[in-house]
């Protein structure tokens, strides 16, 4: 085995000489023609020769089964992959993990319109503080405020980083050095480390807990109320859901409790949607209009869970709170980028002029099962002459990822693989290493590709990566 290891290591040649015989290779004469692409040539070679003793280190085979006879083949792959790849750290991957709001994939794709109208405003000036009219400075919030409220029923809207910064801001408004009365059933941990009892204590406000993890009453509150107390608050379990022998407490009894003692009463609905997707199999719940029906003092919402827009925190309700909100400093620290105004105007426009299905993350939820079927088989025809791998359709099931609808699974068809030679982990270290990262899902003894968020040239990918084992 050591022997074995040094043996390869010694073969591996040195950075000159795999240089003098790129100049024989016609696919490198552009990097070796112009003197500034020289430099980078270089760095590539030693990446790649780093790369290949690394390789041969761990004894991980990578794409080269018989390492003396396919290293220069494989060098030359590498280093054209290392060459040709973006130099900027943040990269397209290929998401097959049927994950729709994958949160370490950037959670939802903005529809291309939307993205071409924020493009254009990275490039030009604009009225985002202006009143035309007067000339006079205005406020970047009107952009998508008369939309927010048109969409959502509420008197008021405001837009700030993220749904975090929201509930950061709202408890800081109404509560700071005050209390604040949350379930304990609604203590929720969101993945990145938002955690309720740590924003509360951040925008310096007392967390009071009532009731118990799987039972809450109105009792409950209204017990905990005190000279102290200055919203009661309800937050969205988004990523769990707490099941069988369970009570909570609806916004609307919250809010008759509220208004009997005169508290607001505010609600972190998490990733929150204009639709109520029961049609499209999901469980029933309050939509963010409804939500805003039922009276509460102010309701906030993720821009990039199922909305489909870009990262923001969206805050509506009425107005006199909404006002003190903007009147809060805070706000100025959270507030937003004109280019995520653009992307939430654009994707607001979309649900105003009823285009759900050019909404990505909604065109994805609601895919037929035919095409996600014939989109799987596809891929599967295009791998089956492959000789290193064996391929099956299969039926599976897909996530919404987000924190949205956690117990819900979608169902789905995958192509399954499995690798004639080595383990599935690697294989799935194979795909996420190529020159594309390629996201799949390891089940059993297979590694599963999604179609369902697949995108369009991301099979040609999958099929060239693959084709690079055998
Ligand atoms: C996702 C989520 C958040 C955090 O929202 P971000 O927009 O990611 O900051 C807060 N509360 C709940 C209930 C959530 O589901």
């Amino acid at each position: 085995m050591e022997q074995e290891k040094q043996r390869r290591l010694r073969t591996l040649p040195a950075v000159h000489e795999v240089i003098s015989r790129l100049e024989h290779e016609e696919e490198f004469s552009p990097f070796l023609t112009n003197e500034k692409q020289l430099p980078r040539l270089t760095q590539g070679v030693r990446q790649v020769l780093q790369k290949a003793r690394e390789n041969v280190n761990r004894n991980f085979k990578d794409s080269y089964a018989e390492f003396e006879t396919s290293l220069w083949s494989w060098l030359k792959t590498q280093l054209l992959q290392e060459l040709t790849h973006p130099e900027t750290s943040l990269r397209r991957v290929i998401n097959g993990t049927g994950v729709v709001l994958h949160t370490n994939c950037g959670r939802a794709l903005l529809a291309p319109e939307v993205a071409r109208f924020v493009a254009e405003h990275a490039e030009m000036y604009s009225n985002l503080e202006l009143n035309i009219e007067t000339g006079e400075r205005g406020s970047r919030y009107v952009h998508v405020e008369e939309l927010l409220c048109h969409l959502t029923g509420a008197e008021a809207a405001l837009v700030v980083n993220n749904n975090a910064a929201a509930v950061l801001l709202m408890m800081n408004t109404f509560a700071q050095g005050k209390e604040v009365i949350v379930s304990r059933g609604e203590l929720v941990e969101v993945g990145g480390s938002f955690r309720i009892p740590e924003v509360l204590k951040a925008g310096g406000a007392k967390l009071i807990e009532v009731g118990t993890t799987n039972k809450t009453w109105l009792r409950d509150y209204e017990a905990a109320i005190g000279p102290e107390t200055a919203v009661l608050l309800k937050v969205h379990s988004s990523n769990y859901r707490v099941e069988g022998f369970t009570h909570s407490v609806s916004g609307t009894e919250l809010v008759e409790l509220g208004e009997t003692r005169g508290l607001p009463v505010m609600e972190d609905l998490g990733s929150g949607s204009f639709f109520d997707g029961t049609n499209l199999g999901f469980p029933l719940e309050p939509t963010i209009q409804q939500t805003v029906k039922a009276g509460l003092s102010l309701v906030s919402f993720s821009g990039d869970k199922l909305l489909g827009g870009p990262q923001a925190g969206i805050i509506v309700g009425k107005e006199a709170f909404v006002q003190r909100l903007r009147a809060n400093q805070l706000t100025r620290a959270l507030r937003v980028d004109k280019l995520t105004l653009a992307a939430l105007e654009g994707t607001l426009l979309l649900y105003k002029n009823g285009g759900l299905e050019e909404i990505p993350v909604w065109r994805m939820l609601s895919l037929p099962i035919e095409s996600l079927k014939s989109a799987a088989s596809e891929l599967v025809g295009a791998l089956h002459s492959n000789p290193a791998i064996s391929v099956e359709l299969k039926e599976d099931f897909s996530q919404v990822g987000g924190g949205a609808w956690p117990t819900v699974d979608l169902p789905t068809w995958v192509c399954a693989i499995r690798p004639k030679q080595g383990s599935v982990v690697e294989l799935e270290k194979f795909l996420r290493l190529g020159p594309v990262a390629i996201l799949t899902r390891i089940h059993k003894d297979r590694v599963l590709i999604d179609g369902r968020t697949l995108l369009e040239g991301d099979r040609e990918d999958i099929v060239r990566r693959l084709g690079e084992l055998s």
